[in-house]
């Protein structure tokens, strides 16, 4: 199957309220092409400087997505062109992301990382954290971001009872969230579910998937 029927079949069977990112890090720009002439003008990378470069060389009515982790002294160089954060889990660095908005004159949205998985390796908030986070003083001065929602990864596990647990835990965090809604927060999306998870995530209530290797095919990080 091309990246064009991948991409295709995909969306077919996507419930409307349903967004899919197409995850294309590591991907090469003819195969993002592919998918942008198969109509998909969203895209996630994990990485800034790769995100920068692809941004540059692609055309311009593309919504970038940082899915990834994201340093602080990073976030100027996307901070004129990125449409929505994913990975945000700490007021630091939601100040740095406001404060690079407004030097280009811009409303940045964002997510709040959630950490639902059970692995260490999984950064991320608790609930707790984020409503701290929402209810503070300094985020109530933000006025070049939008929080938009929450985003969150399993536990990678073939375990489909585990995944669907932490699923619904981060469905939870978003429904006690809502409580907080605010000028700059403005809670609509719950992005959740890759590759292997989605639809098990959209029946958790997922609003954004963040699909990679079920469109490009498997990665391969040893180019
Ligand atoms: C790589 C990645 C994905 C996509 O993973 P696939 O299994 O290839 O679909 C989704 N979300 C994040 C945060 C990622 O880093």
């Amino acid at each position: 199957m091309s990246i064009k029927d991948n991409l295709l079949s995909i969306k077919s069977t996507l419930p409307e309220h349903v967004t899919l990112v197409a995850v294309s890090k590591t991907k090469p720009i003819e195969a993002l092409m592919e998918a942008y002439e198969a109509g998909q003008r969203i895209f996630g990378e994990n990485k800034i400087q790769e995100m920068v470069q692809k941004h540059e060389i692609m055309p311009k009515d593309i919504n970038w997505h940082m899915i990834g982790h994201v340093q602080k002294n990073k976030v100027k160089y996307m901070a004129s062109f990125v449409s929505l954060i994913h990975g945000v889990d700490n007021l630091r660095l939601l100040e740095e992301i406001n404060k690079q908005a407004k030097k280009h004159n811009r409303i940045i949205d964002c997510l709040l990382q959630i950490k639902i998985a059970s692995e260490d390796s999984k950064f991320g908030m608790n609930l707790d954290d984020a409503q701290n986070l929402l209810q503070s003083e300094l985020f109530s001065e933000f006025k070049n971001i939008q929080i938009k929602g929450v985003m969150g990864m399993a536990t990678f596990t073939e375990n489909q009872s585990q995944i669907k647990k932490e699923f619904q835990l981060l469905k939870q965090t978003f429904d006690t969230l809502i409580q907080l809604e605010s000028f700059n927060f403005k809670p609509e999306i719950i992005s959740m579910g890759m590759s292997g998870d989605y639809n098990l995530a959209i029946a958790c209530g997922s609003t954004m998937i963040r699909v990679g290797s079920s469109i490009f095919g498997e990665r391969n990080y040893s180019n």
